[in-house]
């Protein structure tokens, strides 16, 4: 069983792929047996998620900050809801409940969490992958901008490994498996 840290928007964007791919990790997740932990929301593809691997029966973790566990953002099917006094205390919870880290499409938040991820495997804080699920298209600049940090010098071949860019939920499927069968 993996624990599987998702960080993604908290809207749910202007394409129906991106609620699709959420949807679709969701049912995987429960199928498999695996335990989802996220950031506890109810809105955008956050809450799409949740519902899914709800609806599946599998296990989900919420990890909410204090300012944010209101009735109107917070998920409220979460019966395993944690409730931070702060960011800083609920990004460390949600990483050392991971094993690993999937990104979905979102925005601002999505890509601090996924920065973060990525910058503490670079300094070798944590050896946990980290998989960007690129649908349609939406993360095509971040992973040119990855590209040509390492062109232009600031970023080794290395490090710039340590992000696995999947363009399919198939593709995102059979990472997590081989991550599974890896132990
Ligand atoms: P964004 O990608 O900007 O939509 O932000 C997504 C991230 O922001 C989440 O993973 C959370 O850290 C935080 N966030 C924003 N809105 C909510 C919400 N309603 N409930 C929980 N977390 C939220």
């Amino acid at each position: 069983m993996l624990s599987i840290c998702v960080f993604c928007g908290s809207k749910s964007g202007d394409r129906p792929e991106y609620a699709e791919a959420a949807e679709e990790l969701g049912r995987s997740l429960a199928r498999h047996g695996h335990q989802l932990v996220y950031g506890g929301g109810s809105t955008g593809i956050m809450g799409l998620l949740a519902d899914a691997v709800l609806i599946g029966g599998g296990r989900v973790i919420g990890v909410i900050t204090e300012h944010l566990a209101r009735p109107e953002l917070m998920h409220v099917g979460v019966s395993d809801m944690r409730i931070t006094r702060d960011m800083h205390a609920r990004k460390s919870l949600m990483h050392s409940l991971a094993d690993v880290y999937v990104i979905l499409p979102g925005g601002f938040g999505t890509m601090e969490e996924f920065f973060e991820a990525v910058t503490w495997a670079q300094l070798e804080l944590h050896e946990r992958p980290v998989l960007l699920l690129n649908v349609a298209g939406l993360y095509d600049g971040l992973v040119r901008m990855m590209d040509d940090m390492v062109v232009h010098g600031f970023l080794s071949q290395r490090c710039r490994a340590l992000v696995t860019v999947c363009e399919h939920s198939e593709e995102l499927w059979r990472e997590l498996t081989r991550i599974a069968d890896r132990g």
